[in-house]
């Protein structure tokens, strides 16, 4: 048996204002109602990993019971955050049966009938050196940034995302609960969670709490939380989008450093994204203020670049500026096994900036290895 009793209690309020504002919204939340006190299945977190799976849980096992804790709202993670391109792979590459995310993702969407705006064009892998001889992009940014390889990818909107997720979660019967931080596990058999002041029995459980929560994930000192930025800009015309070489509606991300990655939203204006807050603590995500301090240099810094990159974007005006929790894990793999301290438990995450399709299709396969219908993948020493 193993208790935690660190985690300290999450403030929705608070979190929203200092992460700052994204395009898009949630518009999907639960009803409150008491927590259970007796579940078959927990899941934790209720981002796209979190939804995903618990929604998957009672597609393949409709007479169990399943609830999903979330600690604040629904998307108040990194999901909500996310910048919202669809990336085939992981951070890593490919990995061991990992199979083909994309298509996986696209899959599940139309299954759950989840309409987010998916869009599968393709992306521009961007470097300064060795551009692809007719890339449309031709930015000026720490030397020559161009095109220089093409690769599948698309977009979604985050906001749509998740509230499709949940609005399938909700439909399929899993139980949801906002403002249900988990404070403590006991992992003894059934396990124990307490969040609220209350305690709900679960026979198996899912850990999707990413970034947070580390201590009740077993991910502490195995995986690092970074807080990292991005912000969109106004809509620009089509003409100006043909100059600035985005016409075909590609994201795109540079494989060289410093770092840089984007995509258009719906209505033309584009998300750049780039930079990252080292923390040593989890908790130390509750006192970003993405205005004060490093967040806030960090940001100037991109509203900088971004300024730079063509001269049509030099005076462009930009509408939200926002940023969210990532975690790394070891040689950038995610992360997805049974809990360190209990068989009955799973956890996975830890996709660092590369997991709106990867945490969808997990989502799934988590459901089917916790009710033992796949195994899991074995990536620790890939
Ligand atoms: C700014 C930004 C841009 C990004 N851009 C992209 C991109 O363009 N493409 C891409 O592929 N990936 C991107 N990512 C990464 C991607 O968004 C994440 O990998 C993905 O959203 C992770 O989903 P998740 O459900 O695992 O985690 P999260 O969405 O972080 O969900 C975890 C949830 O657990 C909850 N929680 C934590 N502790 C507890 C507890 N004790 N009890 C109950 N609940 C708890 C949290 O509140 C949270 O809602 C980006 C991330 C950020 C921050």
């Amino acid at each position: 048996m193993w208790i935690y009793f660190g985690a300290s209690i999450l403030v929705e309020s608070s979190h929203k204002a200092r992460w700052g504002h994204t395009p898009w919204t949630i518009d999907f939340h639960p009803v409150t109602r008491a927590l259970p006190e007796e579940v078959d299945f927990v899941v934790l977190g209720g981002g796209f990993s979190g939804l995903s799976a618990a929604t998957w849980l009672r597609l393949l096992e409709p007479r169990k019971s399943v609830a999903l804790l979330e600690a604040r709202s629904l998307g108040a993670g990194a999901s909500g955050h996310s910048g919202g391109m669809t990336l085939a792979e992981s951070s890593a590459g490919d990995l061991p049966g990992l199979g083909d995310v994309l298509t996986g993702f696209s899959s599940i969407l139309r299954e759950l009938e989840v309409d987010c705006d998916l869009a599968l064009p393709g992306a521009f892998e961007l470097g300064r050196k060795d551009p692809l001889p007719d890339s449309p992009i031709a930015w000026d940014d720490s030397g020559d940034l161009r095109a220089v390889k093409q690769v599948p990818g698309g977009s979604v909107d985050p906001g749509k995302l998740v509230s499709g997720l949940a609005r399938a979660a909700h439909h399929a019967g899993v139980l949801l609960f906002e403002n249900a931080n988990v404070e403590k596990v006991v992992f003894d058999e059934p396990l124990r969670l307490y969040a609220g002041g209350r305690q709900i029995r679960a026979h198996r459980a899912i850990f999707a709490t990413n970034a947070q929560s580390l201590e009740v994930s077993g991910l502490a000192g195995g995986a690092l939380p970074k807080f990292t930025l991005a912000l969109a800009t106004a809509p620009l015309t089509a003409a100006q989008l043909t100059a600035v070489g985005l016409a075909s509606r590609k994201p795109f991300y540079t494989t060289d450093f410093p770092y840089l990655w984007g995509r258009l939203l719906s209505n033309d204006g584009i998300v750049f994204g780039s930079g990252l807050v080292h923390l040593d603590d989890w908790r130390g995500f509750s006192e970003i203020d993405i205005d004060v301090g490093e967040p806030a240099a960090l940001m100037a810094r991109l509203e900088s670049r971004v300024h730079g990159l063509h001269p049509l974007l030099r005076d462009i005006r930009i509408t939200h500026r926002w940023g969210g929790p990532i975690l790394i894990g070891e040689q950038w793999r995610p992360i997805f096994g049974t809990h360190p301290q209990s068989s009955q438990a799973l956890v996975f995450g830890a996709y660092a900036g590369h997991g709106v399709a990867l945490s969808v299709y997990l989502g799934r396969w988590a459901a089917e290895a916790m009710l033992g219908r796949r195994a899991l993948p074995e990536w620790d020493e890939s």
